[in-house]
């Protein structure tokens, strides 16, 4: 084994295992793939690869894996952790799966879908519209990212609520290991109790056991009516309450509830392009609330809502609602919550934290971490916006560029601030990692709030199945 090779050696043999066509080396061409989507993180690669088959994707590892090259597996690149770009070592290869985009399979009757990992997430949903099912998976960064991202990453976003993680929605996959080995797990089977289940090692760990080359997934009914509505209200206590209400009263109905404070509505709007505010005054704290059901129509679900929310309305815990009575109305709705992630970059420099707690000990865990954040951190503005019914709040501590361009030790405030933040969370049972993974940003936590045990069962999983530590280095696992 070779453990340090020359870039153009490494190119020659990537040129030579999947076609010169599918290897990128140009600095300019590869630039866009070695920063991440916040352009927070930069990396060094000797190329980046673009398999077309899944030989390819094997015959790169192995040789990878025998001449001590690191490979970082790369999806639509919209990691919010620093996941999706190399180290700063070059000698590794960054291996994209863009190329692998075919929807293979659509089975309405299985109520399943084969894709190949690199598929965009809105041609997966787009592929089982077609065939009058539904994808549930639903993300702000829907319209970059690739399946194989969310099944590396487990992604979340705003229909957990009633459909689960991605980890939820998948019935097998297919897993190029470190090695080069093959791993032919994709089924399309709901039961198979035949041993350890081993798709869920790969799914959420994000590309450092593995490459995922293919998927099964699970489809659902296409929806016959929707219903959506967002809610003002003068505190997040009221906010909470009243999402536990309709919880309970939409059982298998209700599909999203999102949490958005004020300050980050008014950035969404601020820095959106066709905004659109439904609120004359603007609510301290707003829910995004939204049904959907397999069979009636669009104006009975939205009846129904309407007069569950009543009430609530007629008490003064709802302080202001808009109910969207079109399908335009509701996409306007939806644009303002899949806008926040760039309208916040464009803000300021916001220190995102991605924390969850039992939905119930959310109006805790808010007015806890506003007291820390005032005392330390006074020149910070709160943000959040927040999948409110898995207990999952996007918790930003908001600066100004101009602020931030003064501090001296951005790291260290950063550190701090998170654990402020995390021990928070971890005092109610929560965690500092609910969707967006590890990646690198989030290393330094594994050790501080994973049980130790669990670390060092991880280490061991990785050392079986990578065991010359070919795959995303530095990710996820702290330094034994
Ligand atoms: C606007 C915006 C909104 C977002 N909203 C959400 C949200 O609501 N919920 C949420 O969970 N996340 C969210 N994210 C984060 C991000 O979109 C998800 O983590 C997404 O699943 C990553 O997919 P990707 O294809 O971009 O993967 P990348 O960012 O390219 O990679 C992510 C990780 O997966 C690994 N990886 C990628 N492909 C493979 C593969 N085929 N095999 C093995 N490993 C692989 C990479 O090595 C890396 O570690 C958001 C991001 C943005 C920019």
């Amino acid at each position: 084994m070779t453990t340090k090779m020359n870039r153009q050696s490494i190119i020659d043999a990537m040129a030579g295992l999947v076609g010169p066509e599918n290897v990128l080396t140009d600095a300019h061409d590869m630039a866009p793939h070695l920063i991440d989507w916040r352009k927070r993180h930069t990396g060094v690669a000797a190329c980046v690869v673009f398999p077309r088959s899944v030989e390819h994707v094997s015959n790169a590892l192995a040789y990878c894996n025998d001449n001590g090259i690191k490979v970082f597996p790369q999806g639509g690149n919209t990691s919010v952790c620093g996941g999706s770009v190399p180290d700063a070592s070059g000698n590794s290869i960054l291996l994209n799966l863009a190329r692998m985009n075919r929807i293979i399979e659509v089975n309405a009757d299985n109520n399943s879908m084969t894709v190949e990992a690199g598929c965009i997430l809105t041609d997966v949903q787009n592929a089982a519209l077609a065939a009058d099912r539904m994808f549930p998976l639903t993300l702000g960064a829907e319209g970059s990212c690739q399946i194989g991202g969310n099944l590396a990453t487990n992604a979340g976003g705003t229909n957990v609520v009633r459909f689960g993680n991605t980890r939820d929605l998948v019935l097998g996959i297919e897993v190029v290991l470190a090695d080069g080995r093959v791993w032919h797990g994709l089924r399309t089977l709901r039961k198979n109790n035949s041993g350890y289940d081993l798709k869920n090692l790969f799914v959420g760990a994000e590309g450092t056991l593995g490459v995922i080359t293919r998927a099964s997934l699970k489809l659902f009914p296409k929806p016959r009516a929707m219903a959506t509505a967002v809610l003002g209200f003068e505190s997040v206590q009221a906010a909470v309450d009243e999402g536990l209400k309709l919880q309970a009263a939409f059982p298998g109905e209700l599909v999203g509830l999102e949490l958005i404070s004020q300050s980050e509505f008014e950035i969404s709007l601020r820095h959106g392009v066709n905004m659109r505010n439904p609120f004359d005054a603007t609510p301290k704290w707003m829910v995004l609330v939204e049904l959907a059901g397999a069979t009636g129509t669009s104006e009975a679900l939205t009846d129904r809502l309407t007069e569950a929310l009543q009430d609530s309305f007629d008490g003064g815990a709802v302080q202001d609602a808009v109910v969207a009575s079109s399908g335009q109305q509701r996409a306007d709705l939806w644009h303002i919550r899949h806008n926040v992630t760039e309208a916040n970059g464009h803000e300021g420099m916001g220190l995102t934290h991605d924390i969850a707690v039992p939905t119930y000990r959310i109006p805790d865990f808010v007015e806890q971490a506003e007291a820390a954040l005032a005392k330390h951190y006074p020149q910070a503005v709160q943000v959040i916006v927040g999948h409110m019914g898995d207990g999952n709040l996007h918790y930003i501590a908001m600066f100004t560029h101009a602020y931030w361009a003064t501090v001296e030790d951005k790291r260290g405030v950063q550190l701090k601030l998170s654990h402020l933040l995390y021990d928070i969370a971890a005092g109610m049972g929560g965690t500092f990692s609910a969707e967006h993974g590890i990646g690198a940003l989030h290393v330094p936590e594994m050790s501080i709030y994973k049980n130790a045990s669990e670390v060092a069962l991880m280490r061991q999983i990785k050392q079986l199945l990578d065991p010359r530590d070919t795959m995303n280095p530095g990710r996820v696992l702290p330094a034994a």
